[in-house]
């Protein structure tokens, strides 16, 4: 008798919204790891998939092992690799334990390893890129635990002085008076694990052009458990869709015991029509390859047409 092949590793998720991709993996329990390359972070690192190294930043939603497993692995394939040194961003409750953890591993190989630890509370930003800042928030799950929001901040001229000659603009600057105001423009937020609650009525989240959100029961009979582990179920979603207006909601996190087609059916049957086109599923491989697959053909035509 032959043995059966060993099973499969799970197709990395990948949607494109553009200019961004958001591309990992994230099943409940076992790993969340979610990269937007174009912003150099990496939400959480269950375990560290090869594409994670190339962010030069992780964010950890909360240290959960299925969130963040991975961090020390990405710390040292960052140095082996010659990428520079790794830095995590995290919840203040982490810091000293992640410190510790380093450590261990320096007795482990007899090696160590650099890394960074940038911690965070309510309010913190950091800016990530050429006016790109992350910013941390609160969330509600059964451990400290972060969601966070990517904002661009432009310098706008303050529209009193809008239309006036370089010169004169300059003088009224010189003169002490400020004349730009920073506007914020939402990009992406990123919500963990997490309970529903107002932390999904903020600006940042509620304007993001992409929401990454957590949805980890999806069956009708799971509200309880969803209760308990403070998770989303997918009826939080009906609600937070009302309320959001983000153009794109990528659901990450559902249960391995779901299967991918039951899952699709269950979100098609309780999302309202009108909100449908907005919510995809991060690891539903099949869907997200048909509609890449549409925007590769719909950019070759434009191509052909120019
Ligand atoms: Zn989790
Ligand atoms: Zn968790």
């Amino acid at each position: 008798m032959i043995p059966s092949e060993p099973p499969r590793q799970p197709q990395t998720g990948f949607l494109f919204f553009p200019p961004y991709r958001i591309q990992g993996y994230s099943i409940a329990g076992e790993e969340t790891c979610i990269q937007v390359p174009e912003l150099d972070v990496c939400f959480d690192v269950g375990r560290c998939p090869r594409l994670a190294l190339t962010s030069p930043f992780i964010a950890l939603s909360h240290g959960h092992m299925d969130h963040a497993a991975g961090l020390s692995y990405y710390f040292s394939q960052r140095h082996f690799q010659g990428m520079g040194v790794g830095t995590v961003i995290c919840h203040r409750s982490l810091e000293q334990p992640i410190h510790r953890l380093m450590e261990a591993w320096v007795d482990i190989e007899a090696q160590r390893t650099p890394y960074k630890v940038r911690s965070m509370v309510n309010g913190d930003e950091l800016e990530i890129k050429n006016h790109i800042f992350l910013r941390a928030f609160d969330t509600d799950h059964t451990v400290p635990s972060l969601g966070y929001g990517i904002v661009e901040k432009r310098s706008k001229l303050r529209p009193e002085f809008a239309g006036l000659p370089q010169e004169k603009l300059l003088e009224i600057k010189q003169g002490g008076t400020e004349i730009t105001y920073v506007m914020e423009v939402p990009l992406v937020a990123y919500m963990g694990d997490t309970s529903p609650g107002r932390h999904f009525r903020r600006e940042d989240v509620r304007k993001a052009k992409i929401l990454i959100c957590e949805c980890t029961f999806t069956e009708p009979d799971h509200k309880d458990r969803a209760r308990v582990g403070k998770h989303l179920h997918l009826d939080h979603l009906v609600t937070l869709l009302d309320e959001v207006e983000c153009e794109n909601v990528v659901l990450v996190h559902l249960s391995r015991r779901t299967h991918m087609g039951q899952a699709r059916k269950q979100i098609d049957e309780t999302i309202p029509e009108e909100h449908r086109h907005r919510v995809h599923v991060l690891m539903d491989g099949r869907t997200n390859r048909a509609r890449y697959q549409q925007q590769v053909e719909r950019a070759e035509a434009e191509e052909a047409k120019s």
